[in-house]
């Protein structure tokens, strides 16, 4: 999941700097562990605990004009595991229905 931009710093097509954040609209299942403030968070459906998203779809931790995430440090576990370029990265590349536009120039 993005990068504050130093540390995304990266050549490679697929870095989180030449993306818009597609995996922050992913479904974010909170564990126990995970130290969110509460506004930041909603019951799905479900009943699972999730970050919150907003009406634009993405995560209402995310940084809306610089698109990175705001708590970082305190991620949620899931966030912490998603691998840049990996699997599930490039699988939500894939899905965002407008791939041109939500890569940055
Ligand atoms: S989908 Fe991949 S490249 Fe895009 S922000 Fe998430 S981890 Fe980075
Ligand atoms: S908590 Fe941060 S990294 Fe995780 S989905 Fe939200 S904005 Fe993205």
């Amino acid at each position: 999941m993005p990068l504050p931009a130093p540390m995304a710093a990266s050549t490679h097509k697929n870095s989180c700097q030449r993306c818009a954040a597609v995996c922050c609209r992913l479904i974010v299942v909170l564990m126990p562990e995970d130290r969110i403030p509460a506004h930041l968070t909603t019951t799905s459906p479900e009943g699972l605990l999730v970050m919150a998203r907003g009406e634009d779809g993405w995560c209402t931790a995310l940084d809306p004009l610089r698109m990175n995430c705001t708590i970082y440090d305190q991620r949620p576990d899931t966030c912490r595991r998603f691998v840049m370029d990996g699997t599930y990265c490039r699988a939500a590349r894939k899905d965002y229905q407008q791939p041109q536009a939500a890569l940055l120039p």
